[in-house]
Parts: structure tokens; C-alpha cells; sequence
């Protein structure tokens, strides 16, 4: 019987694997398939407090897992495929056995989401992806798209005019959902041009296995045209990974956990951090500070005394 089990491994669960070690919890660290989380994708991480000339996202990652794991934290790889959360204590498997825990930390963070057409499923690494910085490299001199009107989007925009010769950003409104600034530094940006109110309807060529176009379509005068290009990087916001927990905890009609009272999920004893529960700051640092809350949660449900936050709650009515 573990202390506590934490399920993922970006800054929101390795900071709660360094704070629940440092309560000597020992905790167990179950990696996810996508051990390191979103920031193993990035370059620079200009905005974590303390590096003022930034960090590489895989650095900040290393050094955090080895502080955790400095404390006593055990990290092991390996995907959960199923808990149950209806005992008093907690069910965890994965393809090595089971895990039994008396506290839970679910920061399985967030995937991204796709366009959903089936050439862009058949074309996922032969030219569509999701990752500028993994595979920005690979289009030099090369025409991209980029899909999407949010910050992601107009940041990989961005740093693929590194490589490709030009950026074409498609959004299905005429407005962008992007920061003030992102907005400014992309219109000033000579490789990217924008392609208004339109949608991907296809892209070419499945049969050929490798992109050599889309085929857009404006949805305000339904005219449908081709584009050129040999890349398509989809930046159309994530989807939080929670199937594991539907129907055992309470999540949003988004899919996100629902928290109250710092990282209290609907079930005493579980607790939830990071993107997995944050629809709206989604940023390493929130997800760092939520991971260590719920370490802090878990450590006084385990204790037997009531969260801080709770408390802090009912002193105040
Ligand atoms: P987002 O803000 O949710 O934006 C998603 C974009 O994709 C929106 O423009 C949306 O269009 C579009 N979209 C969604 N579904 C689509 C579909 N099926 N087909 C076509 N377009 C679709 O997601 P995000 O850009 O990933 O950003 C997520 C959060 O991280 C935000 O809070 C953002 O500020 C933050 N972030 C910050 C930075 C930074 O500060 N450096 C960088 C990246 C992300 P609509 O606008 O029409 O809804």
C-alpha cells in the first residue's frame, strides 16, 4: 500500500512527487506515456520565475524529476489503464501489475486536440503534426500551414518562419483568440500570411503518404481553394485526459476535473493538478503551484486533518 500515487509527470506532478517526498510520503510516480509532459515539446521557457534567461522546457524537466527524485520520490515509466476509485483506498494499473494507495494525485495533464478529418490521421507524421518545435526542423525552405487563432498557434507560426519559407495561418474566424502581443509580433511577421474564416476540409495527399496541400474552405462565401504546402501543424487547443476518471469523479462539460478547495477532486483522498483541472491559466508555473497544493492536500488528508483551503474556508463563515 502506497502513501501516495501520482499519475503524470509534468511540472504539475513532479512538484507534487518533490513536496509529497519532502513530507516523507514516498511517493510513487507513474510517468504517462508522455513522461516530462507539454514542456519535453518546447524550446525557450522564458517564463519561469527564476531563470532570467529562460530554460529549455526537456532541461527544466530533467532538473525537476532529479529533485524529486533527490527527496526520495520513486518515478517509474509506464501507462495507468485503469483505476478504481469506489474503495477507501485506491486502485492503480498498469501493464506491470497494480498499485494500491491511500491518497491519489491525478495530473494527467492535457493532449492536443486534432481537426478530425481522416487524411490528417493517416498524414500524422508524414507532414501533419502537432508539435512546431519537434518537427519545425524538417521544412526548411518548405510552405507550411498552421491551424488555429489562439497563442499557440501564432507561437509555432512563429518559430517555424525559422524554417519554412512561408507560414500560412488558417483560423475559422476573422478574429484572433491570441494575446495583444502574439498578434502584433505575428502580423509583423513577412513569412506569415492569414487565411480568414476558413476551415481545412482536406488535406493532400493520403495516397501519396506524404502533405502537398489543403483544401480550405471560406465560411462565410463557402468558396473552397487549394494551398500549397508541404507541412500542416495543428494549434487548436487540448483536451484534458481524464477518460480514466469518467464516471468516478466529477469533471466539467469540457472534460477537466473539477476542484474546489485547492486540489480536492469530488472523491475524499483524491486529488487532481496541473492542465488536467485548469481550463483557463494553463501555464508550467500554475501547473507547478496547483502540484504543490494538491501535495500539501494529500499530505493533511492523510494526517487525517481537515485541507488548509477547506479550513481556511469555514473559518471564514
Ligand atoms: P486556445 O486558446 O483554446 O485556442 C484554440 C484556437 O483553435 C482558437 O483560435 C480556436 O478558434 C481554434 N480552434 C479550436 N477548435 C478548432 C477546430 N476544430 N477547427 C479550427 N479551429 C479550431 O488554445 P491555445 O492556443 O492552445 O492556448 C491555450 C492556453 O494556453 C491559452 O490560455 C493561451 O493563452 C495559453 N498559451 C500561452 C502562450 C504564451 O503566452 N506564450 C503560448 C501558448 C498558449 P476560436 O478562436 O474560433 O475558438
Amino acid at each position: 500500500m502506497e502513501h501516495v500515487i501520482i499519475i503524470g509527470s509534468g511540472p504539475a506532478g513532479l512538484t507534487a512527487a518533490l513536496y509529497s517526498a519532502r513530507a516523507n510520503l514516498h511517493p510513487l510516480v507513474i510517468e504517462g506515456v508522455d513522461a516530462g509532459g507539454q514542456l519535453m515539446l518546447t524550446t525557450m521557457v522564458e517564463n519561469w520565475p527564476g531563470y532570467r534567461d529562460g530554460i529549455m522546457g526537456p532541461d527544466l524537466m530533467t532538473e525537476l524529476r532529479a529533485q524529486a527524485e533527490r527527496f526520495g520520490a520513486k518515478i517509474v515509466g509506464g501507462h495507468v489503464q485503469r483505476v478504481d476509485l469506489s474503495g477507501e483506498s485506491y486502485l492503480v494499473e498498469t501493464a506491470d501489475g497494480r498499485h494500491e494507495t491511500r491518497a491519489l494525485i491525478i495530473s494527467t495533464g492535457a493532449s492536443a486536440r486534432l481537426l478530425g478529418l481522416p487524411s490528417e490521421r493517416t498524414l500524422m507524421g508524414h507532414g501533419v503534426s502537432t508539435c512546431a518545435t519537434c518537427d519545425g526542423y524538417f521544412f526548411k525552405e518548405k510552405p507550411i500551414a498552421v491551424v488555429g487563432g489562439g497563442d499557440s498557434a501564432l507561437e509555432e507560426a512563429m518559430f517555424l518562419t525559422k524554417f519554412a519559407s512561408t507560414v500560412t495561418l488558417v483560423h475559422r474566424r476573422d478574429a484572433l483568440r491570441a494575446s495583444k502581443i502574439m498578434q502584433d509580433k505575428a502580423r509583423a511577421n513577412p513569412k506569415i500570411r492569414f487565411e480568414w474564416d476558413s476551415v481545412v476540409e482536406e488535406i493532400r495527399d493520403a495516397d501519396q503518404g506524404a502533405v502537398t496541400g489543403i483544401v480550405l474552405r471560406n465560411l462565410k462565401t463557402q468558396a473552397v481553394k487549394d494551398v500549397g504546402v508541404e507541412g500542416v501543424f495543428v494549434a487548436i487547443g487540448h483536451t484534458p485526459n481524464t477518460g480514466l476518471f469518467e464516471g468516478q469523479i466529477d469533471l466539467d462539460e469540457n472534460g477537466y476535473i473539477k476542484t474546489a478547495a485547492g486540489s480536492r477532486t469530488s472523491r475524499a483522498g483524491v486529488f487532481a493538478c496541473g492542465d488536467v483541472q485548469d481550463p483557463v491559466y494553463r501555464q508550467a508555473i500554475t501547473a507547478a503551484g496547483s502540484g504543490c497544493m494538491a501535495a500539501i492536500d494529500a499530505e493533511r488528508y492523510l494526517e487525517g486533518l481537515p485541507t488548509p483551503t477547506a479550513e481556511a474556508a469555514s473559518a471564514a463563515t
